[in-house]
């Protein structure tokens, strides 16, 4: 067999059912190894509460360096009840944060894929949800939450006054604007990017350097300027308008948020956060679930693996350039759910429960 494609991975399980969906994960890529002409090198090691443990911090130095020099980094959750009365520098999460910062992961997507077996979870009218696929590109290191000056101060009449501060620069603009038209071009070629240009300078900016980036390199690719609060209405009037929505800090984690809940469940949300290319054009990468460590059914073989196998596929797809394994691995999942098989979270009448372990085991059964 030729094995031409040797990728190093990390994965980083965590607390609750971290381990339990990552478990799942690495079932898939022994699959991947076995089956196809992939070599995936995959290691396992601690983070968060485990780590403060075993080690008692929340990340070591060895973990830190490993991460930098895997291909993707798949991470399962951190934290949990038993680590909340730390003072918040030692928390598990701050591993997380840790890693989010000095990998310098300024793009975070979030897809939220609305499956039409899973269509009644959703809040919305079926015919509005079914079908949905977007995805949402949100600035991860800059805006208002880490603008300067901020703080709390003391002002006349015994008032305090809370302040924070909105900066983005050109360049920030443009290396998040092209991650988001790099996507639409691998989707269905539509960028909605979203602002307060109305009431906001940086608003202003954000509008005219992310239609600089679109003319000068991404001729092809559609461009609709929206503003944000008008966004969020959209979301759920009619979210299949959209394709990639680019967005900052601050409305990228509302509209993700919102976007994530017109599909149902948190068991089904992976997503991705990247970094710059280095001198050897490979991406920094961090692929997580959106749930946590959901520690009150930890340790029970009922969590829902899938936003954890589907952020492996976006790995595959945005890391490790194998587009056609992810697609596999995407119809797998959808397969499954044709089935009628569900977890816990995603049960209805009429359709079959099953563990964890068989959700992973049934997964890789289409794989064949
Ligand atoms: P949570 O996402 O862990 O759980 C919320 C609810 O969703 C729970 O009822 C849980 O059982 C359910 N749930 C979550 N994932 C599921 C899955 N895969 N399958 C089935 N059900 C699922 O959020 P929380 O309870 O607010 O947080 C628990 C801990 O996780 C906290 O310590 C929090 O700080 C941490 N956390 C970590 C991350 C992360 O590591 N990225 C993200 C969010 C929360």
């Amino acid at each position: 067999m030729n094995k031409s494609n040797s990728r190093k991975i990390l994965l980083l399980p965590g607390d609750g059912i971290g381990p339990e969906v990552v478990r799942e994960v690495k079932k898939i890529l022994e699959w991947f190894n076995k089956n196809k002409s992939l070599d995936f090198s995959f290691e396992e090691e601690l983070i968060g509460g485990a780590s403060i443990d075993a080690n008692k911090i929340p990340i070591t130095d060895e973990v830190f360096f490993k991460s930098l020099q895997s291909d993707a980094v798949i991470l399962g959750a951190c934290g949990g009840p038993k680590w909340d009365n730390l003072e918040f520098s030692k928390k598990p999460e701050r591993a997380l944060l840790k890693l989010r910062k000095e990998l310098k992961l300024f793009a975070n997507l979030r897809p939220a894929i609305c499956f039409k077996q899973l269509v009644d979870s959703s809040s919305l009218k079926p015919e509005i949800v079914s079908g949905l696929d977007i995805m949402i590109v949100r600035e991860l290191t800059g805006g208002i939450y880490f603008g300067e000056p901020r703080g709390i101060e003391p002002i006349e009449n015994n008032q305090r006054k809370g302040i924070n501060t909105h900066t983005y620069t050109t360049n920030e603009i443009h290396r998040i604007a092209k991650v988001a038209f790099d996507l639409a071009k691998k989707r269905s070629n539509k960028v909605t990017s979203c602002e307060k240009s109305n009431v906001m300078e940086a608003g202003v900016l954000w509008r005219e350097e992310v239609q600089i980036v679109k003319d000068k390199d991404y001729k092809s690719v559609e461009l609709n300027h929206m503003l944000a609060d008008n966004c969020a209405m959209q979301l759920l009037r009619n979210p299949k308008q959209f394709d990639v929505i680019l967005a900052d800090n601050l409305f990228g984690d509302m509209l993700s948020d919102e976007a994530a809940m017109l599909t149902g469940s948190l068991g089904l949300l992976p997503s991705a956060s990247l970094g710059a290319k280095d001198k050897n054009g490979k991406i920094r990468s961090l692929y997580e679930p959106v749930h946590g460590s959901a520690p009150d059914i930890a340790g029970k073989n009922m969590a829902n693996p899938i936003a954890t196998i589907l952020s492996l596929s976006m790995a595959l797809r945005y890391s490790l350039n194998l587009d056609k394994e992810a697609d596999q691995l995407d119809l797998a999942v959808q397969k499954v759910l044709d089935d009628g098989l569900r977890t816990k979270d995603i049960i209805s009448k009429g359709k079959k429960e099953v563990t964890t372990t068989d959700m992973g085991d049934a997964i890789i059964s289409k794989l064949k």
